[in-house]
């Protein structure tokens, strides 16, 4: 069981070298396994798996998606370690740990000749972490009308977990004009436009609370400007980060903040500013009363929850079938040095998989 998620960590799968070789640590599990998996392939080393575990097909199937990259990290990271019943490395919390669980899982069951009434499928897709070019590539071509639910092994230290924000990442750069600072009346302050900006920005609220996640929210993270301390900056930009919550339409937001910038530069000619969305992605809200939520609810002994992470779930939605995120791990061990996953849990999450995958499918 540990080995498979070894060779997962083992297999680097940042952003600068692709998922590729992390999916061909899971085929050749599967295959071992008498499992049959396929590979999509693009840029090189870009890449999505999809394993299926067939059944007679009465019942819908049910869905497992993971994903398959992680962030950047020194290289000894890659190298798992085990210590006092923990593996540490890159990607053994989020997500290879989840994703392990799965895959096991499936080997497993066949193992055990239980007869299935429906399909289990495993998928594992690239760039949640960067893109969410895998998750997108997986919806356009996967066939399979009949789900009864979607199940994402994410780290939620086994929480049932039904919503989670979206995210909204804008950058705003305003334009001025270089002058000596002497004479600052003969250059336009790029700086001082961003702060007639973010003022603005401060009483400009998001309307609509949700029971489960709360009021939207807008965080500056990061601003640049300016070249010496004497020159007039003829730059500034920041990037802003708005977290929103399900029935919140992105587009509006964007108008919203574009109208902002429109009332600035009718009320002052020097203020220039334009505004780019660097990432949209949606928020996550599953119908907590569906048979799915509730059966899950009963089988797990959990109550459903709301996370302030996002995942590529909203991207599932179009398959039109329940999510839920669950899985092992610690949430605020993800993306640390320190990242690790208790063997236990490892167990624990296949023998959670088993059962959801028993009762569904059987
Ligand atoms: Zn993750």
């Amino acid at each position: 069981m540990k080995e498979l998620l070894k060779k997962l960590v083992h297999a680097k799968s940042a952003q600068d070298v692709g998922e590729l070789k992390c999916a061909k640590v899971l085929v050749d599990f599967f295959t071992s396994k008498g499992i049959k998996s396929k590979v999509d392939v693009w840029n090189k080393n870009r890449a999505n798996i999809i394993a299926t575990l067939k059944s007679s097909g009465k019942k819908p199937a049910l869905l497992f998606v993971s994903h398959l990259d992680v962030v950047p990290a020194e290289n000894n990271l890659f190298k798992p370690i085990e210590r006092g019943g923990k593996i540490f490395g890159r990607g053994a919390c989020d997500m290879k740990a989840g994703m392990a669980s799965a895959a096991i899982a499936m080997a497993e069951i066949l193992r055990s000749k239980v007869k299935l009434q429906g399909d289990v499928i495993f998928a594992a897709t690239a760039g949640e972490e960067t893109d969410s070019a895998g998750v997108k590539k997986f919806i356009k071509t996967f066939k399979n009308n009949k789900l009864c639910g979607i199940i994402i092994p994410e780290p939620t230290n086994f929480d049932l977990v039904t919503a989670h924000r979206g995210l909204l990442w804008v950058k705003i750069t305003a334009k001025g004009k270089s002058a000596h600072s002497s004479m600052p009346q003969l250059g336009i302050n790029a700086i001082d436009s961003m702060r007639l900006f973010l003022n603005e920005l401060a009483n400009y609220k998001i309307p609509g609370t949700n029971k489960l996640l709360g009021k939207a929210s807008i965080s500056v993270n990061k601003i640049i400007g300016g070249k010496a301390g004497n020159i007039v900056p003829d730059f500034c930009s920041a990037q802003i980060d708005i977290r929103t919550i399900p029935g919140q339409n992105t587009k509006q937001i964007v108008a919203g903040i574009n109208k902002i910038l429109t009332r600035l530069s009718k009320q002052n000619p020097n203020f220039k500013a334009e505004l780019k969305v660097i990432r949209d992605s949606g928020s996550l809200q599953t119908d907590e009363n569906c048979k799915f939520v509730k059966q899950t609810e009963r089988l797990l002994r959990k109550e459903p929850k709301a996370v302030p992470f996002t995942t590529d779930a909203p991207f599932l939605s179009s398959l039109k079938a329940p999510i839920i995120i669950f899985g092992p791990g610690r949430p605020q061990l993800c993306h640390k040095p320190n990242e690790h996953i208790a063997i236990k849990d490892l167990k624990k999450a296949v023998e959670f998989c088993k059962k959801l995958i028993l009762h569904f499918l059987t």
